[in-house]
């Protein structure tokens, strides 16, 4: 788990999120969460695309086992009952604390007016978005967003299990070109 700063990306970590996501990666600016074999399972964009997109979800969820468990999880209806948990006033309050801690995260990457006081997943008072929920509690670690921490532990996939295509991908020796 990282929060900013980050290290740079290396070629590598970008090839493998590249292959997660199934068309080239953008904007990556950190690698927020790993795998247990040290590929990338969270990334964190810039708030203003290389295009010029404004960008919100600042911690993204790369990891195609993991985006397929959160969206299991979501039809599994479980929307209503993760928003019921808000109607506790602790849970809430840290629900907004995540929320804040998420745009002062990005901020750190510039402010971009169109998506001003907005991060992602529905917070500050709403559930909508678990993969972008999930993503922030990976990133942050436990402890940080209520809701996320509850998704990730009701979801069949853990960063502690490896179900990479290609384990380590992210972390092996570039080949000698020289060879
Ligand atoms: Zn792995």
């Amino acid at each position: 788990m990282t929060t900013p700063p980050f290290p740079l990306p290396t070629p590598a970590d970008l090839a493998v999120v590249s292959s997660q996501l199934g068309r080239e990666a953008r904007g990556v600016v950190g690698i927020a969460a790993r795998c247990v074999c040290g590929n990338p399972t969270v990334v964190a964009t810039t708030p203003r695309l290389p295009d010029g997109t404004p960008f919100p979800t600042f911690y993204y969820l790369t990891h195609p086992a993991a985006t397929a468990a959160m969206s299991t999880l979501e039809a599994t209806q479980v929307m209503p009952e993760l928003t019921g948990l808000l109607e506790d006033e602790e849970t809430a309050a840290a629900y907004e604390a995540a929320h804040r801690a998420y745009l002062a995260d990005r901020a750190q990457f510039g402010d971009v007016s169109e998506i001003d006081g907005i991060s992602a997943g529905g917070m500050p008072t709403r559930v909508k978005c678990l993969h972008a929920l999930a993503g922030h509690a990976l990133a942050a670690g436990p402890g940080v967003n209520p809701i996320g921490d509850e998704a990730l532990s009701r979801s069949a996939w853990s960063p502690q299990l490896c179900r990479c295509d290609d384990p380590g991908a992210a972390i092996r020796p570039a080949e000698d070109s020289t060879a």
